[in-house]
């Protein structure tokens, strides 16, 4: 069997570990660890990592994670469980999305170990826990005032990506190109593939988003064999083509559909008004397909994302 040694800890199989990363003080010179859960069944197997927060508003996936270690489920029969509830501390403790600098760790990656502290803990991610790691799953949320509709995304002209994305089994899966410098793109250059889990809204809780992603990881990790967990099975959408719908003016915005209803082509989706009750458009569906994503923020500008749209599987 592999070795498995993180940070100088070598966790041999049976046991679970806590690894304490040490990154780099605050100002105030509080030291900052990168926590990491390691569990390792007896048996071989695959290795699956858990990973969250690495912007650090993004606060479901941690809820998943840390809910999932706290009732006992990520210790495998086979194979071994890597869990980081929270990758960007720096970011969480100031209820943003990037480090202080106004990085974003997720375009820092691969990062180094000298520059700035985005591309440290890029740099201590990838060298001390991507080799050990067959699959991942990264967990995000929508950005600031976005709700995303629980999706899971990955490149799915890859077979391995489309097997794991179905296994994971929330209602819509999404194609979904590399972004440069990021967690995922710079991990399937390693050779290890990682779907990205989006569900709810940045700096709040959604329990629907985050029972969809607990439920996604014990179906994940029942078609790994590497548990065996009661949870229900329920068909997958594969979308391979979805955009924004920006608005063309700026006002109030009223939706007209909730978050992950289908949609038809011409069916009206929203209005825009001005403040006044003077003036308002309605905005039409040009799709027959999803509502995977919605801005919350009902005062917008001319050009704002409104809703996410996703076109039916043809
Ligand atoms: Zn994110």
């Amino acid at each position: 069997m592999k070795n498995i040694i993180i940070n100088g800890i070598e966790i041999k199989p049976g046991q679970q570990q806590k690894i304490d990363i040490s990154i780099a003080r605050l100002p105030s010179h509080t030291l900052i660890d990168l926590p990491v859960f390691v569990y390792r069944a007896k048996k071989p197997g695959p290795t699956l990592l858990l990973s969250a927060g690495i912007h650090g508003d993004e606060i479901n996936g941690i809820e998943v994670v840390r809910r999932m270690i706290l009732n006992k489920q990520l210790m495998p029969d086979i194979g071994c469980v890597i869990a980081i509830p929270l990758v960007n501390v720096y970011g969480f403790i100031h209820c943003s999305r990037s480090l202080p600098d106004g990085k974003d760790l997720n375009r820092c990656f691969p990062g180094g170990p000298r520059g700035s502290l985005a591309r440290r803990i890029a740099h201590i991610v990838m060298k001390e826990i991507i080799p050990h790691i067959d699959y991942g799953v990264d967990f995000h949320t929508g950005g600031s005032r976005i709700t995303n509709f629980p999706q899971v995304r990955a490149v799915l002209k890859e077979p391995i990506n489309r097997e794991l994305a179905r296994a994971f089994g929330t209602k819509f899966i999404l194609n979904s190109n590399f972004i440069d410098k990021s967690f995922r793109k710079e991990a399937f250059k390693a050779g290890k593939n990682i779907l990205v889990f989006e569900g709810g809204e940045s700096l709040r809780l959604d329990e629907y988003a985050i029972q969809e992603g607990i439920d996604g990881v014990c179906r994940l990790m029942n078609h790994l064999k590497m548990k065996n967990f009661l949870t229900a099975h329920h068909e997958s959408m594969f979308l391979e083509n979805s955009a924004w719908v920006r608005a063309r003016i700026s006002g109030i915005f009223n939706s007209l559909v909730s978050c992950g209803s289908s949609v038809t082509k011409g069916q009206p989706i929203a209005s825009l008004a001005d403040p006044y009750g003077k003036s308002r458009i309605n905005i039409k569906s040009s799709v027959t397909g999803y509502v995977i994503g919605v801005n919350n923020m009902p005062v917008v500008n001319a050009g704002d994302a409104l809703m996410h749209l996703a076109n039916l599987p043809q």
